[in-house]
């Protein structure tokens, strides 16, 4: 058993061809509402692929809060310690695809609102998991926190450290695996990528987009090669990718195996539109492992 401790939005996608000038009011193509936030796309990754998931987190009282709280349900997932904020809306991410700028602000609402109280709530939950799975896009204090409760309860901590900035390096030493991409690895360690897979043997895995991704086992690197596919959407690429490798290591696969597993997981979620759209079932991805 998984549990998701993270973000929980709802994206608003506008398709624009004409970028409004200041004080301007231009039509757009197409507008969208489609589920996101990293925690909820983990958790939804690793459900789909058949784990049980818990997920902890915060949403406004309102229609977006409802509906994303629906919507993990319809993926299995269970939503006891989804809290609902009163004063606080929904998380958003206004996403303004322009050409090949995308414009993205970010409103935390209610996940600003995940505190160590939500924490101790599920307290009993999170010592009964087998693995916890964390990203940056809840306070700080609260990853802190939750973090030093899964260290003293001897549970592993998933972390993928999005948004980079948030992250503090002394958390390794309560950290199982942690799963930046290129750039947010050399924002964290200030080093080159070489330097720090090797301060970290197995613990440290690094994606590398399309070209897959990479760890050292202690003796050598080992690199793991990404599927070539056609890609449609590589929104949320990097978050099938966590929530695969965490239901692979939960499942007892092997570190190399569980890496190979996710790659294969987040490239068929590339070949659809949206973060949680392409995610995968266990059945597509062993289809795609033989
Ligand atoms: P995101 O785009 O979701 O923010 P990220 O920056 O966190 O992703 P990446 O390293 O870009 O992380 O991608 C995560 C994983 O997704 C890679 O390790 C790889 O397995 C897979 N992946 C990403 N892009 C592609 C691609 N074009 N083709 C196949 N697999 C891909």
């Amino acid at each position: 058993m998984i549990t998701v401790i993270g973000s929980i939005n709802m994206d608003l996608v506008v398709d624009t061809t004409i970028f409004p000038k200041q004080g301007e009011t231009v039509l757009g193509n197409r507008f969208e509402t489609v589920p996101g936030g990293k925690g909820a796309n983990q958790a939804v990754a690793a459900a789909r692929l058949g784990g049980e998931i818990h997920m902890v987190g915060a949403v406004g009282q309102d229609g977006f809060g409802e509906e994303l709280t629906a919507n993990l349900s319809t993926e299995g997932i269970h939503t006891r310690f989804v809290a609902t904020a009163q004063e606080t809306a929904t998380g958003i991410a206004n996403i303004l695809l322009y050409e090949n700028d995308n414009r993205i602000i970010v409103v935390p609402g209610a996940n600003g609102l995940v505190t160590e109280a939500e924490i101790d709530e599920a307290r009993e939950l999170i010592e009964r998991s087998e693995l916890v799975i964390m990203q940056l896009e809840i306070p700080q204090e609260t990853v802190d926190y939750a973090l030093r409760v899964c260290k003293e309860a001897g549970i592993p901590v998933l972390l993928n450290p999005a948004p980079a900035k948030n992250f503090k390096e002394e958390w390794m030493n309560n950290i199982a695996y942690l799963t930046p991409n290129e750039t947010e690895c050399e924002e964290i360690f200030h080093s080159e990528i070489e330097e720090a897979l090797e301060k970290y043997p197995n613990r440290l895995i690094v994606t590398l987009g399309a070209a897959g991704a990479r760890y050292y086992n202690g003796k050598e690197h080992v690199f793991i090669e990404g599927f070539k596919t056609k890609v449609v959407d590589t929104t949320g690429a990097g978050d099938t990718f966590n929530g695969a490798l965490a239901y692979a290591i939960t499942s007892g696969q092997p570190l190399k195996e569980a890496v190979r597993f996710a790659n294969i997981a987040a490239s068929l979620s590339v070949e659809k539109f949206g973060a949680q759209g392409g995610m995968p079932t266990l059945q597509m991805v062993e289809a795609r492992l033989k």
